[in-house]
């Protein structure tokens, strides 16, 4: 570690962090950093011991979970390791935002210490909470210890690019000033990409020489495609993509633009820091010290490797707390050693958000990975937008140029039926641009059909 990044450790962050409104976060990620190196039997352990700790706080001060367990006829005693938790319901976004502010609510933590929270996700409904300056703490920490995982380390340069800064000093902008100048924290606008915009930024990135550029996942594969066109490079040793899906056209396409084998994937949501790519790119580790993950197909334990949806119990949140909360993404899991060495279990396979994916009339999940190559090979077609309007109706929006053909069109909608089945009803729009959402994020499939798996849901 150099001085500079000791220093920082020892004397700005714990100040920086305090007054940017959450607990010191150093602590946590010197146990993180430790812990990521036990084996998956300690790892387990630990899960366990924190479970327990979890469920004997719920019990005794939040509402909801004394009812639900009186009813069950469960006590503490009987959720004893990971497994015991199937005797609890899953939960989601409905259900917290419901009863966050009553029977959902730790009711030791004092109302001037809990903190509100959304999160939008990537749906209109939002999640509503309560958090706490150590619980923000913990989730920083999560956070930082996968940018280390790629070789990030405190003092070096790094750069987001999205649409507006974050403001982590919203009250003291000088001090967030300060933040940026001696953490070294450049923001590009992901607004706008003219030729012109793009060549400050190619510019501004050979000048400030980052060891971590961090964008979602879409918005960093929007400017790597601009800069391939160009034939533009400029190598970065650890572009973090997160947010969204990344296929593997897309990691293949930000590869070229700014170094082989150096796109790491992280995985995150709903105000967690859940798993992230190691060296090694096989599969996402889980922050599994802080996050317990089930992956649930049809109301059961799904088995190592098999898809499922991801349900999550955070063991460091009591103020709202989560546990199985089904966020409606979709992935496998797997204990299995990572030639890294770290005693984490990873994400196998992250197949992303349920409204980002498409259901097909017999029931399958479809998702962008199958389709980002057939449209690339599409040169006529800059952008595309699927959006699943029913079972069996999909609206294509397509942002084209004057080479696009009718056979093209044809060959878009025989790929889709082939997938979706011989009744689906096809809609093409030609449109100038593809929006971004709000948070600046490009979906490439929208599913208005899905609404996560309401069998599942107390
Ligand atoms: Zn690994």
């Amino acid at each position: 570690m150099s001085i500079y990044s000791q220093f920082l450790r020892t004397f700005i962050l714990p100040i920086g962090s305090r007054l940017a409104g959450y607990g010191d976060f150093l602590p946590y990620l010197q146990q993180l950093e430790q812990s990521q190196w036990w084996s998956p039997e300690q790892i387990r352990a630990l899960q366990d011991a924190k479970l327990r700790r979890l469920i004997a706080h719920v019990y005794d001060h939040v509402p909801f979970y004394r009812q639900v367990m009186d009813e069950r006829g469960l006590t503490p005693a009987d959720i004893q390791t990971v497994d015991d938790l199937v005797k609890l319901p899953i939960v989601d976004k409905k259900v917290l935002t419901k009863y966050y502010d009553t029977t959902l609510r730790d009711h030791s933590i004092p109302r001037k210490h809990l903190i509100h929270a959304t999160s939008s996700g990537s749906t209109a409904e939002r999640l509503h909470y309560w958090t706490t300056k150590a619980q923000k703490a913990k989730k920083w920490a999560g956070l930082f210890r996968w940018w280390e995982m790629v070789g990030y380390e405190f003092g070096d340069s790094y750069v987001t690019f999205q649409l507006a800064p974050n403001q982590g000093f919203k009250n003291w902008p000088l001090v967030g000033q300060l933040e940026w100048l001696l953490l070294r924290h450049h923001w590009l606008s992901a607004q706008e990409m003219t030729d012109d915009v793009l060549a400050r930024y190619i510019e501004d990135l050979r000048s400030w020489q980052p060891k971590l550029f961090r964008s979602y996942a879409s918005t960093v594969y929007y400017l790597a495609r601009r800069m391939n066109e160009r034939g533009l490079q400029v190598t970065i040793p650890a572009i973090l993509t997160t947010g969204e899906t990344l296929t593997d056209h897309m990691r293949e396409t930000i590869e070229q633009a700014f170094a082989p084998g150096r796109v790491f994937n992280e995985y995150g949501g709903d105000g967690m820091q859940i798993a992230a790519e190691c060296e090694m790119h096989r599969g996402l580790h889980i922050n599994a010290e802080t996050y317990i993950v089930e992956i649930i197909k049809d109301g059961k334990r799904a088995s190592e490797g098999e898809l499922g949806e991801v349900v999550l119990t955070n063991l460091e949140a009591t103020a709202t707390p989560f546990i199985r909360y089904n966020i409606h993404d979709v992935a496998a899991l797997t204990w299995e050693p990572c030639q890294c060495g770290r005693g984490l279990p990873r994400l196998s396979h992250l197949e992303g958000r349920l409204t980002d994916m498409f259901v097909t009339s017999d029931g399958h999940w479809l998702t962008v990975h199958q389709f980002t190559a057939f449209f690339a090979k599409l040169h006529a077609v800059k952008a595309f937008q699927v959006i699943q309007k029913a079972v069996d109706l999909i609206v294509i929006k397509l942002v084209v140029d004057d080479r696009f053909q009718p056979s093209d069109e044809k060959r878009i909608v025989e790929t889709f039926r082939r997938y979706m089945g011989p009744n689906t009803r096809f809609e093409l729009q030609f449109v100038d641009e593809i929006p971004v959402s709000p948070v600046g994020k490009r979906r490439f499939f929208i599913s208005e059909v899905i609404q996560g798996a309401p069998n599942d849901v107390v």
